[in-house]
């Protein structure tokens, strides 16, 4: 192995800045830095289990925008011939012979895939506990959950001593839940801004893949590196390709900020909802303006979430029946018993609720009373957020309404409790509009997050936002 030039720059630094001035620099032997970043994440995965898979093989070329840092990704994004399983036992094994677009890019701006984060099953979940492998536990207090579904990427993100980015995905807050219960900064992007080539489906209309990291400055240099129009995904929007870290150098003098106040609400932690009041009067003192104002529609967002998403989640997994690849049987009896059962033993609880409710919901009869009707409140709240940004340029709001619950207490939730734990990410993620989650502060030694929200295709008014605050 080649010695580092500095051995202890190596173990010491930790920012992404920092890593990529040195490595410009050429003051850091990547593939000794690679190897200590290695050792670090077995004793991180010991202790708070965030990974799926580690990936042990150090190949690639390390150059670039990137110099070799260090990527973890989230299950359900395809990654050549590293283990791929979307947090279920059907996927067990199954080693995808190409690269999601976004992956692609990361590895030609030379990133080194460092593993793949634990997620909730398909990204079923709010808390990473419906986990067919391993259950993150939060580095902040290990009783209790990293969030949901990418799970992995929040915990190894607060828990890395290195300099790391995650790619996270979410369909109904996945990235903002796990970013506000870790302490760290999560941007789900505006629908069709970032390739969805290569990842494995939970919704197609609400999947997005954006990014977990450390500083807003992490966030916007990746979201940089992944954005942008791909053939392979019909969905996937033609705009220019932009450095979205030009948008720190902008202030929030001038910037109108609409505090929801249905998102204060009954059921939100009195406490988090301060600290966010307190973020927005920094904001002010910053010279933002802000103002109180109602979504009405944000009550329907959950029932209507939930069938749309059951219904599109049914329709997916449908091809996950043993024949095509991941887990299999030996072929006895007719196709439906073969179909059974493999399905009845590699699908987790919540995976089979959401196929029976799904395939409830889309049945001919009750189609019209749910599906289609879920579409419409739907379109109804993406003209309430349109109406909204005619008049502000960012809507703030608590992440979460709770604070990172113990396992024991998740236990306790009935889904329908569990899912109301949604009711601050599930609209803007029916919208498909961008949105960032960052620390709003610590309460009792526990991260509270606040959120950002704005128009289509205006993450760059995030990007300052959060930048200012930080
Ligand atoms: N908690 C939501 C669900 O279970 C959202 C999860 C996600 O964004 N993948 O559907």
């Amino acid at each position: 192995m080649v010695i580092s030039k500095d051995q202890k720059l190596c173990d010491k630094m930790k920012s992404v800045k920092e890593f990529l001035q040195r490595a410009k620099a050429g003051d850091i032997d990547i593939e000794d830095f690679l190897s200590k970043v290695l050792e670090k994440t077995e004793k991180i995965q010991e202790k708070y289990q965030p990974f799926i898979t580690i990936n042990k093989k150090i190949e690639g070329k390390f150059s670039k925008k990137l110099f070799g840092l260090p990527i973890s990704v989230k299950d359900c994004i395809c990654t050549k011939d590293i283990q791929t399983t979307a947090g279920s036992k059907i996927l067990e094994g199954y080693m995808p012979p190409f690269d999601a677009s976004c992956i692609a890019k990361i590895k030609k701006e030379g990133g080194f895939i460092l593993g793949k984060t634990a997620q909730d099953e398909f990204g079923f979940g709010t808390f990473c506990t419906n986990c067919a492998y391993v259950v993150p536990k939060n580095p902040y207090d290990v009783e209790r959950s990293c969030g949901g579904s990418s799970g992995g990427a929040g915990c190894i993100t607060a828990a890395a001593d290195f300099p790391h980015i995650a790619i996270a995905e979410s369909t109904g807050g996945s990235i903002t839940a796990p970013a506000a219960f870790t302490g760290t900064i999560g941007l789900t992007p505006t629908y069709g801004r970032v390739s969805r080539f290569g990842l494995i489906d939970y919704a197609n209309s609400m999947d997005k893949i954006g990014v977990i990291a450390k500083e807003v400055f992490d966030v916007a240099f990746m979201f940089s590196i992944i954005a942008g129009y791909d053939p392979l995904d019909s969905t996937s929007q033609k705009l220019p390709e932009e450095d979205f870290t030009k948008y720190l150098d902008k202030d929030v003098k001038g910037m109108k900020i609409g505090v929801p106040k249905e998102y204060f609400g009954e059921g939100v932690d009195e406490r988090i909802a301060k600290l966010v009041w307190q973020k927005i009067k920094q904001l002010e003192s910053l010279g933002a303006h802000y103002e109180e104002i109602s979504l009405p529609m944000t009550k329907y967002a959950i029932p209507a979430y939930y069938i749309i998403a059951v219904s599109e989640a049914s329709t997916n997994l449908a091809k996950y029946c043993g024949m095509r690849y991941g887990a299999t049987e030996e072929i006895k009896g007719n196709f439906e018993e073969f179909f059974a059962k493999v399905r009845s033993k590699n699908f987790g609880e919540e995976a089979k609720r959401r196929i029976i409710l799904g395939t409830y919901a889309r049945m001919a009869g009750y189609r019209d009373a749910y599906y289609l009707k879920a579409l419409k409140i739907r379109t109804k709240i993406i003209q309430e957020f349109k109406q909204a940004f005619k008049k502000f340029d960012v809507l703030a709001a608590p992440s979460m309404p709770v604070l990172p619950l113990r396992f024991d207490e998740i236990a306790k939730l009935k889904p329908i409790e569990n899912y109301m734990m949604d009711i601050l990410t599930i609209a803007p993620n029916m919208a498909g509009i961008p949105m960032i989650s960052l620390p709003a502060g610590f309460i009792n030694g526990l991260p509270a997050g606040l959120h950002l929200m704005a128009d289509h295709f205006q993450e760059g008014k995030l990007i300052t936002t959060a930048g200012a605050i930080e």
